[in-house]
């Protein structure tokens, strides 16, 4: 009898697994909003990391080719340091986040990476050199477990289990109902912001990519979970070649080389010192949230009293 039922296993399992792709790549396909039908060049040889120096050259770029988001962008991180994009909302941050994993082809220029032209290799060897945390994760409908274990195929629950901790989110998990199984994602647990994000970055520390793109939370996360993540944030970026696309400026303070983007051009590009001190759109930005920082501050205070 049990004979019998094995072929109707092995049915239920290949069909599970197709449901499963299917509905990773919609997530997948939700999280990067891409329309756009990239192709491999023929031939197209893989990506060779060596160092991991990331180059934008006159990049220009449009969702729409009517409507240019990207005017001629040039940027150089070096290989292993981190470079800070800011700038306000709808000047083209996430849009370049976008273009280093090639989700679109531009129109015009040249980004590589190691001298490498992006749009002349795999894609496969493209993405899997690439780790981006992004602002808003979206999970797949599956476990805790398997949300962080897709970072690197064939990863052990050890191995999952130390990225979770470094990303401060194991204890988390382990208060959960079934732990690591718990399912989360739309038809399950709803996670917040901020630990949909520390799941991302534990998927990132799996994955052990040598390039990294961090498109920073502005929502509402409390200032203790926000100087969490931002430890852990700084500790995955350490030696490694970093994009960060930042919206709070307190984080790019130290930052090696900022460039400030508006409209889809690049206004100015320094530390932060030389930055205020150019007294441009950078500094206006930080007199701004100097001045939310102090409100916030003020608040706190106010409850404090009560
Ligand atoms: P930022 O991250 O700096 O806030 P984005 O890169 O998200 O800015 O957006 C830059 C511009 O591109 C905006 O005008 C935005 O409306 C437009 N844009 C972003 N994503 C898309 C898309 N998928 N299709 C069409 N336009 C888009
Ligand atoms: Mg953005």
């Amino acid at each position: 009898l049990s004979q019998l039922f094995r072929p109707l296993d092995l049915l239920g399992m290949v069909y599970r697994t197709i449901r499963q792709g299917l509905i990773d790549m919609e997530a997948m396909y939700r999280l990067i909003d891409t329309q756009a039908e990239i192709a491999d060049a023929p031939g197209a040889p893989m990506l060779h990391v060596e160092a991991g120096e990331v180059r934008f050259d006159q990049v220009r770029f449009g969702y729409d080719p009517e409507r240019e988001i990207l005017h001629g962008v040039s940027f150089t991180v070096p290989a292993g340091h981190t470079l800070a994009i800011v700038g306000p909302s709808g000047a083209g941050k996430s849009t370049i986040a976008r273009l280093l994993f090639r989700f679109y082809d531009i129109q015009g220029g040249r980004i590589s990476i190691d001298g490498q032209d992006i749009a002349g290799v795999t894609q496969q060897s493209l993405r899997a050199a690439i780790g981006i945390v992004p602002q808003d994760m979206v999970l797949f409908n599956d476990t805790v477990g398997y949300n962080i274990g897709y970072g690197r195929e064939g990863a052990t629950q050890e191995e999952i289990e130390a990225a979770a901790r470094a990303a401060s989110i194991h204890d988390f998990i382990m208060g959960l109902p079934q732990g690591y199984d718990t399912r989360v994602g739309e038809r399950g647990l709803k996670l917040s912001g901020g630990e949909k994000q520390r799941v991302a970055i534990a998927r990132t520390l799996l994955k052990d990519p040598p390039v990294l793109v961090l498109d920073e939370a502005t929502s509402a996360l409390d200032s203790r979970t926000e100087t969490e993540i931002q430890e852990v944030l700084r500790s995955i970026a350490r030696r490694r070649t970093t994009l960060i696309v930042a919206h709070r400026l307190s984080t790019v303070v130290d930052a090696e080389e900022i460039v400030v983007l508006d409209q889809g051009r690049i206004v100015e590009r320094g530390r932060h010192a030389d930055l205020v001190r150019a007294d441009g759109l950078y500094a206006a930005m930080w007199a701004r949230q100097a001045a939310e920082r102090e409100d916030v501050a003020t608040e706190r205070t106010i409850e404090d009293a009560f």
